[in-house]
């Protein structure tokens, strides 16, 4: 999707009023950063660490993991970077990091839940991130995947702070996240919506299967209702909150994220100008009105009519 005027937005990520929402852009690697940086994102919304180890058998040392961490760092010295830690398991499984087998994966032992129990792997890669920090000169922050209660989001901004690193935050994929946001908030600096897999939980429709793609439609109202509840919960307690999944890159969605008061949004860096010009092109008041219309539809379809 594409919108009227993207070629010329002025890379400041703020509604025509001067509300700030950060453009932020989803990377994987020195490729997709430099990709990020070129294409005018404001930093680094989802910075995905496994993505550096799907064929790794054996867990990298922390060197290898600092020099790996700092090269997608480095296109954003002085900048914002939400580095995740290690989102291994069901879609996503890591050679070093696998569970016993289990019925159901998405279910299992994945995202934050592998690191309970292995809680060396996710020291080790803080203490690497710490470091690619000071190599890099980017302003890092750390997350972790996957999160569903205050309790687990107490554990990891605990393990973030002990490495040294300045900010902790988790992401909202889990509806019980989303349900207890202010409660998670008051554990943590911040949250980040991830919409793909916040969707899949939701609806009880796997994300890979083309057959139930309709539910996990970004529009749902049900999804857009539970975004909003972050978003309130962020505003209350004045601490931020993204959203790093797909639903970020469709320019008319982002305004209606920004209407529910979410903070950023991060996406692929070939979205980063669209969605900064839509947002550019329209006022807070208006993306609150987008917001409340879509809030109120039926059905996916009715909401993305409404909020036009
Ligand atoms: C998400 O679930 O929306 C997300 C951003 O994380 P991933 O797609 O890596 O699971
Ligand atoms: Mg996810």
């Amino acid at each position: 999707a594409d919108v009227a005027g993207a070629a010329e937005w002025n890379g400041r990520g703020e509604t025509g009023d001067g509300h700030v929402v950060k453009v932020l852009a989803n990377v994987g690697s020195p490729v997709d950063a430099r990709a990020a940086a070129d294409a005018g994102a404001e930093g680094v919304g989802l910075f995905r660490t496994e993505f550096c180890y799907l064929d790794a058998d054996d867990e990298p040392s922390v060197d290898a993991q600092r020099a790996a961490y700092a090269a997608v760092l480095e296109p954003f010295r002085g900048k914002p970077v939400i580095v995740r830690s290690l989102d291994a398991g069901a879609d996503k499984p890591l050679g070093f990091l696998s569970p016993e087998a289990e019925p159901n994966p998405a279910l299992g032992v994945r995202g934050v839940r592998v690191a309970f129990d292995r809680v060396g792997v996710l020291d080790r890669q803080l203490e690497a991130i710490a470091g690619a920090t000071a190599d890099s000169g980017a302003d890092v922050s750390v997350m972790a995947p996957m999160v569903a209660t205050a309790e687990e989001a107490a554990w990891f901004a605990d393990r973030v702070r002990a490495a040294g690193i300045a900010r902790a935050g988790v992401m909202i994929e889990v509806p019980a996240a989303a349900l207890g946001a202010r409660e998670v908030l008051d554990a943590v600096d911040f949250v980040s919506v991830g919409t793909n897999d916040l969707a899949q939980y939701t609806f009880a429709a796997d994300r890979q299967l083309g057959a139930v793609a309709t539910l996990n439609d970004p529009w749902q109202p049900a999804l857009l209702r539970l975004i909003g509840m972050v978003g309130e919960a962020a505003k209350a307690i004045g601490k931020p909150a993204g959203v790093c999944g797909e639903a970020a890159s469709d320019p008319m969605l982002a305004r209606v994220l920004a209407g529910l008061g979410v903070t950023s949004v991060s996406m692929n860096a070939g979205s980063v100008r669209a969605v900064g010009a839509a947002l550019a092109s329209v006022t807070l008041a208006e993306c609150e009105r987008a917001a409340e219309a879509a809030l109120a539809a039926p059905t996916a379809v009715a909401a993305r009519a409404a909020a036009k």
